[in-house]
């Protein structure tokens, strides 16, 4: 079998778009799992929306993602490879299998309004398909705008291809007018473009966006007319919003950097990307890279549109948070408030950074429930605010099951405080100890444990849903859990 070449074509006109993550993943997915290669390739030719800051963010987002592309060639750029285009489009203009148009916009403007009145599709008319060469020569001297036209072959059947998602797909060749390839010599078009690159670079297998598949026809053509060899296409199904309507910023966000900004893992949107079109016959929705590469195959990819369902992707961020250790989480975190975080996570970074300890142990009591970084603020900040100064409603202490509530609370409370005040030198201040007194304590007393142990977790939280009561009596120690009592004894007078 021939070498496996694809290629990722993003256009520098935009941050790097969650659609085209998802193309170069499947590329650099197939490429990887065949021991091809991935072509890195810049489509800048449109030189009024190109910028280079975009195509800077989209080589970064594709590194960021994990993935790569071939070295040897590096990035290449179609802008500098006008002269080649050129050579191809006098060749085909030589070989009369593409002409001159004059035919002016307010002209075509004409028809198509036409068109529309008579409810037609609209065509181009072939006006100058077959001109006079003398006629068109001389317009050319005298220096009129025209474009470059492809010469639909009329007497070729209807273009049939075998997709390597789709199966096969047969377009009509009267459906196509005769396309513009190029304004100009100098200025050629996407649809030509893309054929001499995928020719020139050997590219084997062309897998990219469904919004692609009516040019596919037309590039076979032109694929023909140069008497190049065709590689497979693959068209990926197309990412969809909620309602079925296709992915738009208006109800998403669209770039990489903002779902990174919001706190999801790299790993994390790669398997939500990876799955955003395609699955395992298992059940398996969790992924690393590597199993990705290899279990990654065409023709699981789904023919139906994809839906792009942010919860799936917390879920998916949350299981990858779970998985990872304290250390990792703490550094993935810092890093994330190094990058992108607030002001108000910037002041917090140093008093994490002051007592590591206490940020780790405090972490591990919010980390399975996290779903995104940028959650972890407000969930740390029951540890990070003043015992004394503590602010909550006293309503929380109502609790229909445990019969709590702001009028039962002070019982509960300092019936805590007085185990904590006497709790036995020599025993270790940890979860499991104080879990052994307090049970034991409660069970002599004759009270239920939700009745002593829910009110003291409000009281050391001063939220309504916290960590566990005596998770949080070890993380502060004795005498922050002190305070804390006594300022929940204060509030409910
Ligand atoms: N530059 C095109 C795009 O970004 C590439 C399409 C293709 O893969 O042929 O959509």
């Amino acid at each position: 079998m021939s070498e496996i070449i694809v290629r990722y074509p993003p256009s520098p006109t935009g941050l790097f778009h969650i659609g085209t993550a998802r193309t170069v993943l499947y590329n650099f997915l197939f490429a990887q799992k065949n021991n091809g290669k991935a072509i890195m390739r810049m489509e800048d030719t449109d030189k009024t929306r190109s910028e280079e800051k975009y195509e800077k963010n989209i080589l970064d987002g594709i590194q960021k993602l994990g993935m790569s592309w071939d070295e040897t060639t590096g990035v290449i750029h179609q802008s500098e490879r006008t002269e080649i285009y050129k050579k191809y489009l006098q060749q085909l203009l030589t070989e009369k299998k593409a002409y001159y148009c004059f035919s002016t916009p307010e002209e075509l403007n004409v028809l198509r309004e036409q068109a529309q009145k008579e409810k037609r599709a609209f065509r181009y008319p072939e006006t100058w398909r077959d001109a006079d060469e003398k006629l068109v020569q001389e317009k050319l001297d005298a220096g009129e705008k025209s474009v470059i036209r492809f010469k639909i072959p009329r007497d070729r059947g209807d273009i049939i291809f075998t997709d390597a998602v789709r199966g096969e797909v047969s377009i009509h060749q009267k459906e196509l007018d005769d396309f513009v390839i190029a304004k100009n010599l100098e200025t050629p078009l996407y649809n030509f473009c893309v054929v001499i690159d995928d020719n020139d670079m050997n590219v084997s297998h062309v897998i990219r966006g469904e919004d692609h598949i009516s040019n596919t026809p037309k590039q076979i053509l032109v694929f023909e007319a140069f008497k190049f060899s065709l590689p497979t296409f693959a068209h990926l199904p197309l990412i969809l919003n909620q309602d079925k309507s296709k992915l738009s910023k208006r109800k998403n966000k669209v770039s990489v950097d903002d779902y990174l900004a919001d706190g999801f893992l790299p790993e994390a949107l790669v398997n939500f990307l990876a799955l955003l079109g395609w699955n395992t016959s298992d059940e398996q929705e969790i992924f690393t890279m590597e199993e990705l590469i290899e279990k990654f195959s065409l023709d699981r990819v789904h023919k139906g549109g994809a839906i792009f369902d942010i919860e799936k992707l917390k879920w998916i961020n949350g299981e990858w948070i779970k998985k990872m250790g304290i250390e990792e989480f703490s550094h993935r975190y810092l890093q994330h408030i190094q990058q992108f975080g607030t002001d108000e996570e910037q002041k917090r970074k140093g008093e994490y950074e002051k007592n590591n300890e206490f940020f780790l142990s405090a972490l591990a009591l919010i980390k399975d429930r996290t779903k995104k970084l940028s959650e972890i603020h407000e969930y740390l900040s029951l540890f990070y605010t003043t015992d004394e100064t503590l602010e909550y409603s006293s309503d929380i202490y109502f609790h229909k099951k445990m019969k709590t509530s702001k009028e039962t609370a002070p019982e509960s409370l300092t019936f805590a405080l007085d185990i904590i005040k006497n709790y036995p030198s020599e025993l270790e201040w940890n979860a499991e100890n104080l879990k052994i007194l307090f049970i034991e304590k409660i069970k002599e007393a004759g009270y239920k444990n939700g009745f002593i142990l829910f009110p003291l977790r409000v009281a050391l939280s001063g939220e309504e849903f916290s960590p566990g009561t005596l998770e949080l009596l070890e993380i502060f120690g004795k005498e922050r859990s002190m305070k804390r009592i006594e300022r929940g004894v204060e509030l409910v007078k």
